[in-house]
C-alpha cells in the first residue's frame, strides 16, 4: 500500500501515553499503520493538506444494535420506559430478515463513520426469518469499518416468564452452536484484525443462568470477548433482586461475567461495591449517555468509575433508543452529563474525547487502535475546524466544546472511508433509499 501523509494539521491529538498534542504537525501512514507523527515529514505517496484541521484517533463505538436503525422514532415507543419500549418493538423486529439486517447495519455504520468512528462493535441478539450475524459482517466489510460483532441471544420468551415474544427466542443449544460457527468463521485474533467476534446473550432477563455460564465458558475456550447489558435502570435492579436474589454485579461475578475479556453496556446503576469489582477485575463498561437520557434510565457514575480505574468506552446504543448514531455527539453528551451530576469540573472535553477513542479501544482490548503512535493502526479522523462550528474558538482542539460533528476525512487501516465529508466506499444515497423502502414496508 502506498504512503499517505497528512500535512500541516493545526493540531494532532495523539492520545499517546503522555496524551501529547502537536501543533502544525504531520502524520505519515505506511501499509495501514502509523509510521511517524511529527514535524516536517515528507512522502512521495498521497499527500493531504490538512491545514485548518484537527486530527484525532478514530472514535470507537462499544455498544450498538445496528438493526434498530430501521425502527427509529417509532411513535408508540417514543415515550415509553425500557421494558414497555421493548414490548412495542419486538413484534416489528420479528418481521426482519437478512436484507433488513444488512441494510440497517450499512446505514448505522455509515452514520458512525461520518461522525468519526473507525471501529464499532455490534450486539445482534435476534435472528428472525433466516437472519445471521454474517449479514452485518458483510455490511461492515463492504463499507470498510473495523468491526467487532457479537453473537447475541434471547432464550426466555413470554411463556417462560421472559420479556420477548416466543417467536423471537431461540433454543439454547442452537444458540451455542451458532456462536461456535461464527467465531470459527469470522474471528481474527491477530493484531490489526478487521473483524473480531464476541459472545453476547442479550441481558440477564432474556436468557437463562445456564446460557450465561455456558457462553462464558465458550468465550474462554475460544479466546473471544463477552458482552451484555447490565444494571441499566431501576427496573433492571429490581428484576435482578427479585429473580436472582442479588444485585447485577454479583450475578455477573457468579456466572464468570467479570474480567478483562468482558464489557457490559450501560451500568447506570452500579453501586460502589460493583465499581470496585469492575476495577479489580478489569471489566469494561460501554457508557451510552444519549440512550440513558432517551429512556430516562439515569446518569451512569462514569466519574467514579474512571477515578477507580474502570475501563470506560462510549456507545451510541441502538438507534431505536437514541435515536441518532452520531458518536461525536455522544462524546459531548457524556461530558455534559457528568457535569450535571458532579459539577463543571467533572469532565473536560479532552477527557471525554479520550474515552471516545483510546478508552473504547481499551474496552475492546484493542491496544493497537485508539491512539496515534508509530506502529499503531492507521485509524484516523480529520476534523475541519475552519467552519462555522469552530469560528471564534480560542481552542479549536477542544472539539467537544465547539467543533464539527461530521468528520472531513476518515481512514481505517490506512484506507479512506470518508472523503470531504462524504462516504467514499459505498453508494450512500442508494443505501438510504433502500433503508427507507424497507422501513415503509415494515410500517405496512
Ligand atoms: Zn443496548
Amino acid at each position: 500500500m502506498a504512503e499517505i501523509l497528512l500535512k500541516n494539521a493545526d493540531a494532532i491529538l495523539t492520545m499517546n501515553d503522555a496524551r501529547q498534542e502537536l501543533a502544525g504537525a504531520d502524520l505519515l501512514v505506511r501499509n495501514g499503520k502509523i509510521s511517524q507523527v511529527g514535524h516536517g515529514l515528507s512522502s512521495a505517496g498521497e499527500v493531504h493538506d490538512v491545514t485548518g484541521c484537527v486530527v484525532t484517533p478514530g472514535l470507537v463505538n462499544t455498544h450498538h444494535h445496528l438493526y434498530q436503525t430501521l425502527t427509529r422514532a417509532v411513535p408508540a415507543g417514543q415515550n415509553a420506559l425500557l421494558f414497555g419500549w421493548l414490548q412495542t418493538l419486538y413484534p416489528i423486529w420479528s418481521r426482519f430478515g437478512p436484507d433488513e439486517m444488512y441494510t440497517s447495519a450499512q446505514i448505522g455504520l455509515a452514520e458512525l463513520a461520518l461522525s468519526g468512528c473507525t471501529l464499532s462493535s455490534d450486539h445482534l441478539y435476534l435472528y428472525p426469518n433466516g437472519s445471521r450475524l454474517d449479514d452485518t459482517i458483510a455490511a461492515a466489510a463492504d463499507l470498510g469499518l473495523r468491526f467487532h460483532p457479537t453473537r447475541g441471544a434471547m432464550s426466555i420468551g413470554e411463556s417462560s416468564g421472559g420479556l420477548p415474544p416466543d417467536a423471537l427466542v431461540e433454543a439454547e443449544a442452537d444458540i451455542l452452536n451458532d456462536m461456535i460457527r461464527v467465531v470459527d468463521a469470522f474471528h481474527d485474533p491477530s493484531e490489526g484484525a478487521m473483524c473480531r467476534v464476541g459472545l453476547a446473550p442479550c441481558s440477564p432477563f432474556s436468557v437463562s443462568r445456564d446460557l450465561m455460564r455456558d457462553a462464558a465458558l465458550l468465550a474462554r475456550d475460544k479466546g473471544v470477548m463477552l458482552h451484555t447489558h447490565l444494571a441499566e435502570n431501576d427496573e433492571d435492579i429490581r428484576y435482578s433482586e427479585s429473580q436472582f436474589g442479588c444485585r447485577p454485579g454479583q450475578y455477573a461475578e457468579e456466572l464468570g461475567w467479570t474480567g478483562p475479556d468482558v464489557w457490559h453496556a450501560h451500568c447506570v446503576k452500579l453501586d460502589g461495591a460493583e465499581i470496585d469489582l469492575f476495577s479489580r477485575t478489569l471489566t469494561g463498561v460501554a457508557h451510552c449517555p444519549c440512550s440513558n437520557c432517551r429512556l430516562g434510565s439515569g446518569i451512569a457514575p462514569v466519574r467514579a468509575m474512571r477515578d477507580s480505574g474502570v475501563k470506560v468506552g462510549l456507545g451510541v446504543d441502538g438507534s431505536a433508543s437514541n435515536d441518532s448514531g452520531n458518536l461525536m455527539a455522544e462524546a459531548r453528551q457524556a461530558m455534559l452529563l457528568q457535569r450535571v451530576e458532579n459539577g463543571a469540573d467533572a469532565m473536560s472535553a479532552r477527557e471525554a474525547l479520550e474515552i471516545a477513542t483510546r478508552g473504547g479501544a481499551d474496552v475492546l482490548n484493542r491496544p493497537d487502535c485508539g491512539r496515534l503512535m508509530p506502529g499503531k493502526r492507521a485509524d484516523i479522523a480529520v476534523w475541519d475546524t475552519s467552519g462555522i462550528e469552530s469560528a471564534g474558538s480560542w481552542d479549536p482542539a477542544a472539539l467537544l466544546m465547539a467543533g464539527p460533528v461530521r468528520v472531513k476525512h476518515l481512514f481505517v487501516e490506512g484506507r479512506q472511508i470518508v472523503r470531504d465529508c462524504h462516504i467514499a466506499t459505498i453508494d450512500l444515497p442508494r443505501a438510504i433509499e433502500r433503508q427507507n423502502r424497507l422501513a415503509r414496508a415494515l410500517q405496512g
